[in-house]
């Protein structure tokens, strides 16, 4: 963020890019300028197109153009009881593009993302990366934790993703990242708190997440506990600043089948989004939505359901900017 004179993309900001029909034109984020002009921007949408890290099915390296493309069906729009304007008027958000990742090459890729995400975290902006399958996030958390200290991190996801490398060597794949992230210091373990877990994950791991201190609420508990209290339990344990992961596996295959490792009896579209949406007002400086298959996502399901989270992160972080002077004052 600068204080300095404003560039283009600020005095056509932001009606200019939403003028015509939504499915004409190249696909960026919502038709938001693609910019890396990181000095006239609050929030930046980063693709990271790397599915190297997955067990089973591969497809997630499309996730960032398929949710770009499900973004066509979303209208800027302020949501209800929320920031006035809506949040594209509230924040300069850009599509940064993707992230230049290396293909095949874990080890190479993770550093990558990582050196390529220091440079917006040091900006101020918060990025929103979409995966990727879920190991890009031990890069992304180094990432914020350069810029901002260990993370206090909330964990959507069927999984706890708290596995120990079999070769400490060989430590990345969509099974460890939070473990690696634990033992590197880059989350806040007490502070942090997992939601959705369940299905074919052993009771082993779940001793393993118990034992570190992480708190989880398993898919099964929050069908008992329902948003307010799951969103009393979250509250109660993150602390400033708090780092978002979502995995789009948290939902149930039923509205969420274009995934790489999908479990039944999962939440549903309507309470991920009621879930995120009941986190207004945390400080949430880095966000990411991983694991959108879409070679496996008939009609398009799962990546209309991550566009929509991807607004429902942008409300979140409008909401935490209301205080200080926004765009909707500065006469856009
Ligand atoms: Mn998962
Ligand atoms: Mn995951």
């Amino acid at each position: 963020m600068s204080d300095g004179p404003p560039s283009d993309l600020e005095r056509l900001w932001p009606d200019e890019w939403q003028r015509g029909p939504r499915f004409a034109g190249v696909y960026s984020f919502m038709r938001l300028p693609l910019s890396r002009d990181l000095a006239h921007a609050d929030v930046a949408i980063v693709g990271v197109p790397f599915d190297g890290g997955v067990n089973r099915r591969p497809g997630a390296r499309y996730g960032p153009r398929a949710i770009r493309e499900a973004s066509e069906h979303l209208r800027a729009h302020p949501l209800p009881g929320q920031s006035l304007w809506g949040p594209l008027r509230a924040l300069r958000v850009i599509d940064y593009g993707d992230l230049d990742i290396f293909t095949t090459y874990i080890d190479e890729s993770m550093r990558r993302i990582q050196e390529l995400m220091e440079p917006v975290y040091a900006a101020g902006v918060v990025p929103i990366a979409l995966g990727g399958d879920h190991s890009i996030a031990i890069a992304l958390l180094r990432a914020f934790a350069r810029a901002h200290g260990p993370a206090s991190l909330i964990h959507f996801d069927a999984h706890p993703d708290f596995w120990r490398p079999d070769d400490p060597d060989r430590p990345y794949h969509h099974g460890t990242p939070f473990r690696l992230a634990a033992d590197e210091g880059l989350i806040r373990v007490a502070e942090s708190i997992q939601v959705g877990i369940r299905g074919t994950v052993s009771g082993a791991i779940l001793d393993e997440v118990r034992e570190a201190g992480l708190a989880f609420i398993t898919a099964e508990e929050f069908a008992m506990l329902g948003v307010e209290e799951t969103l009393a339990r979250i509250r109660a344990v993150v602390r400033p600043p708090v780092y978002l992961s979502l995995d789009i596996d948290c939902v149930d295959p039923a509205y969420a089948p274009g995934t790489g490792t999908p479990e039944v009896a999962g939440l549903t579209s309507r309470e991920i989004v009621q879930l995120v949406r009941g986190l207004r007002g945390l400080p949430i400086r880095g966000f990411d939505l991983v694991e959108v298959s879409p070679p496996y996502d008939p009609a398009e399901i799962t990546a209309i359901l991550a566009a929509n989270l991807v607004y429902e992160f942008l409300e979140l972080i409008a909401a935490t900017r209301d205080e200080s002077p926004g765009r909707a004052e500065g006469g856009a």
